[in-house]
Parts: structure tokens; C-alpha cells; sequence
């Protein structure tokens, strides 16, 4: 982002100040005592490290990276790392925050985190971003750990960033870690089922709410925002399972089929190239217009503030379905709302990522590995029966969605940070 574009941003669309608001709403509700309130709406660690890495021009640049534990009352703190241009810290701090919310609805012993680097990695050479995961590691490994964070793949990173991650923290103790990361290749102890795991967990997620809404999947139009590793296996599960995915996007705009686009097809050409621009059949269209685009089902897939004031009204879905983080501003999400469009929230929606992470994770503890199959029923069950939860929680108490999770999640974090209470 350049400076005037960071100063034209709103209040609104600062991702901290969002998850602060989304907090505070919940926290009201529940009447959490003002301690309580004060030590959940703030971050427990924050680390910013600035640290040289050598490019293929012989040119020594000085990348930032930011490492924030948000909470780890209920148990070490779980989060994603995330290469991009516009991380910042009040990104990541709500990434953490909202890891905490994640980490709770579902019912997984961790606390948040997140992790993220300023850096363009589609400008970097594999060589390159290998020093600067090796050198970020080195420079976060004083608070990471299997026992105290755990950090993950997010937004350009991946399984073979994680295997870096978790090789330099290896050198470090002199003993193979495999517990330091998730999304690892299998070959180093990484889980079945982790690649897919958050698509799929979306996937599940919208078979239940479009039930719920009195839709057929079958004869559902989908569209999903963003095709990486979120976005393109929740359009390809989506697309087995019998839904029509007619219209799929990455940062350089979308394809438009209303006939139903062919998810392996469109796969295999992004893999091929990397994007999706140029893809041979179909309409080409801009992320607007693709947001805009009639159909039952809306997958934001990619980053935060994709939904707001200024295009809620053209949201012609009756179910938006959350597998970024954050994809919907407040405003937006007040704007669904009255027009009676259900948004399931993403500390539900896109928990089946961090579930398989807490598989990978008791797996490596355990030395000890389990079948695709048994990953993907217990996956299935948690989603399923955390979905189940949280529409009880809203139904109960009047509210949609996003606030029947954040009830409960902020209720079991503040029910252990009561329970462990002050130190000292
Ligand atoms: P990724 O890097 O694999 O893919 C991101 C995709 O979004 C790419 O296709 C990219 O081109 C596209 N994109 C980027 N900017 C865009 C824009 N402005 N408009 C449209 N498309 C754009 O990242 P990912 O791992 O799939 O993560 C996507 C989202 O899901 C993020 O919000 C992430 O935090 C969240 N998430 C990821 C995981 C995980 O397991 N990877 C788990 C939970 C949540």
C-alpha cells in the first residue's frame, strides 16, 4: 500500500480496530467484567524483527516481520505466517485476535497467533524467499516453540515454507522439531488431509447453512473469491459434491460461466501458469464484478475488507460464506444483514485449517499417524458439530451468526483466563 492509499484508509477498515469492535459487541453482551474485557480486547506479545536478507543481485534489502501472540489462556498460541505487501502490524494483530475466536469455536487446546513479513513473494526468487523464511524463523524462534506458538501457512506461503521454518528452528536445537510447524510436507511429519483441510472445511460448512437456508446444492451457483490454496479446494470440492461454481477469481480478476465452470480444468490451468488470467473459456470479469455476481452462495477467499459499505448492496447471494479472514467490514456486514443475506463468520467457516493443524500437530507429538479418511470424519464431526453450536447460541439469543460465535468463543476464553486468574 503506498502512503496515500494507507491514509485514505478508514477507521473501518483497519482489521484491528474491526476485530476490536467485534469484541467489544460480544463482551457487552455477555457482560464480561472490565478486567477480563481489558486483557481479551488487547495482545499479549508483539514481536517486530527487521533483518537482512541477501538478494540474487548481490543487494542486501532489510525486510520487516511481525510475530503477535494475541492469548494463549487455554493453551499455546496457533497461527498462520503470511508473505505479503500490505502486511502491517494492526493486520496481524487481528489476525492473532481473530486465531483466538478460531481456536475456541471449534474447541482446539491453543491460543492465537499470527505471523506475517512485508514482501512481494511474486517478485521473489525461490532462493530468496528461502533466506528470508530461514532468517525470519531465526529471529521469531525466541517465542515460537511446539509448546508456546505454533505458527502455520497463510496468504504465499506453504508447505515448503513450513519445511524451512521448521528445519531452521530444527538447527537451532539440534534435534528434529516437526511439532514447531503445520502445513508440512507428509514427509517430515505433516498430516493427511492438512492441503485440503480449510477448503474442505468451508465446503462442509456451506453443505450444512445452504440446508439450513432451504437450498439445494445441486442446483446452487457458487462463486468464490480467491483461488489459492482456500479458495481453489473449497471450488473443487464444492464443484464434487455437485454444486454449479460458476465464478472463481485471483487477485488479477475472474472467469464467468453461468453454465458452471470445470473446476479440474481451471485448476490444472492455474497450476500450469500460476494464475488464472488468460484461461481460455468462459467471461472475463474484475473482482467487482465478480463480488456482484448473481448466485446462491458467496466464498470470499482472499483477504480482508473484500465485502464493504461500498459494494454490500450488490451482493446478490443469499448465503456469504467466510473462508478468509475478515473478508467483510462491519458495515458490510450490518448491510447483508437487513437485506436477510445469512454470513456464516470466518472464525467458523475457515477453522477446518487450524483443526488439521491440531491433527498434524498431536500426530508429530505422538510419533503416531492416522488415515486420510480418519482425518477427514474427525474434521467433518468438529465442523459439523461447531456449526451446530453456534447456530443454537444465535438462535437462543436472537443474533446472526457472527455473533452467536463470538459468544461463545470470548466465553470459553474468558472462562479460562478467569480461571487462571492475575499472575503475579
Ligand atoms: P493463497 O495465497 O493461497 O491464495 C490467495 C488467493 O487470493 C490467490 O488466488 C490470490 O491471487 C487471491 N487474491 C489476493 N488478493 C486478491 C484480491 N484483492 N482480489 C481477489 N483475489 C485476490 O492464500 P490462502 O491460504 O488461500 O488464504 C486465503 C484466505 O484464507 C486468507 O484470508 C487467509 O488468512 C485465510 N485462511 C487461510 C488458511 C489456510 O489454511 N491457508 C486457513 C484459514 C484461513
Amino acid at each position: 500500500m503506498t502512503g496515500t492509499e494507507a491514509s485514505l484508509r478508514t477507521k473501518s477498515e483497519n482489521p484491528f480496530d474491526i476485530a476490536r469492535e467485534q469484541f467489544d459487541a460480544a463482551a457487552e453482551r455477555l457482560g464480561l467484567e472490565s478486567g477480563v474485557r481489558e486483557v481479551l480486547r488487547n495482545t499479549q506479545r508483539e514481536l517486530s524483527v527487521n533483518f537482512p536478507v541477501r538478494l540474487d543481485s548481490g543487494v542486501v534489502k532489510v525486510f520487516t516481520g511481525y510475530r503477535v501472540q494475541h492469548n494463549t489462556a487455554r493453551g499455546p498460541a496457533k497461527g498462520g505466517v503470511r508473505y505479503h505487501p500490505q502486511v502491517s502490524l494492526d493486520e496481524v494483530r487481528a489476525l492473532a485476535m481473530w486465531m483466538t475466536w478460531k481456536c475456541a469455536v471449534v474447541r482446539l487446546p491453543y491460543g492465537g497467533a499470527k505471523g506475517g513479513v512485508i514482501c512481494n513473494p511474486r517478485t521473489m526468487s525461490r532462493r530468496e524467499l528461502e533466506s528470508l523464511t530461514r532468517r525470519f524463523t531465526s529471529e521469531i524462534a525466541v517465542i515460537i516453540g511446539p509448546d508456546r506458538d505454533i505458527p502455520a501457512s497463510d496468504v504465499n506461503t506453504n508447505a515448503q515454507t513450513m519445511a524451512w521454518m521448521m528445519d531452521t528452528y530444527s538447527m537451532h536445537q539440534g534435534y528434529s522439531v516437526p511439532t514447531v510447524v503445520t502445513g508440512k510436507p507428509i514427509s517430515i511429519g505433516g498430516s493427511e488431509g492438512k492441503f485440503e483441510a480449510t477448503g474442505r472445511g468451508t465446503a462442509y460448512i456451506v453443505e450444512q447453512a445452504a440446508r439450513d437456508a432451504g437450498m439445494d446444492l445441486n442446483s446452487a451457483r457458487i462463486v468464490v473469491q480467491g483461488f489459492g490454496n482456500v479458495g481453489a479446494v473449497a471450488a473443487k470440492i464444492l464443484h464434487e459434491l455437485g454444486a454449479r461454481v460458476v465464478g472463481v477469481s485471483d487477485v488479477d480478476g475472474g472467469v464467468y460461466d453461468p453454465r458452471g465452470l470445470d473446476i479440474g480444468d481451471v485448476s490444472e490451468y492455474n497450476e500450469r501458469n500460476g494464475r488464472l488470467l488468460g484461461y481460455p473459456s468462459g467471461e472475463r470479469l474484475t473482482n467487482d464484478e465478480l463480488l456482484a455476481l448473481p448466485c446462491e452462495v458467496l466464498i470470499p477467499a482472499a483477504l480482508e475488507n473484500q465485502l464493504h459499505a461500498g459494494n454490500a448492496a450488490a451482493v446478490r447471494a443469499r448465503l456469504v460464506v467466510e473462508a478468509a479472514n475478515g473478508p467483510t467490514t462491519p458495515e458490510a456486514d450490518r448491510a447483508l444483514q437487513e437485506r436477510g443475506v445469512v454470513v456464516v463468520p470466518d472464525i467458523l467457516a475457515n477453522a477446518g485449517g487450524v483443526t488439521v493443524s491440531y491433527f498434524e500437530w498431536v500426530q508429530d507429538r505422538q510419533a503416531f499417524f492416522w488415515t486420510e479418511d480418519e482425518i477427514n470424519a474427525r474434521l467433518k464431526q468438529i465442523m459439523t458439530a461447531s456449526y451446530e453450536a453456534v447456530k443454537a447460541r444465535a438462535e437462543r439469543e436472537g443474533v446472526n451468526l457472527r455473533t452467536g460465535a463470538y459468544l461463545l468463543a470470548v466465553e470459553r476464553v474468558a472462562a479460562a483466563s478467569t480461571a487462571r486468574g492475575l499472575y503475579p
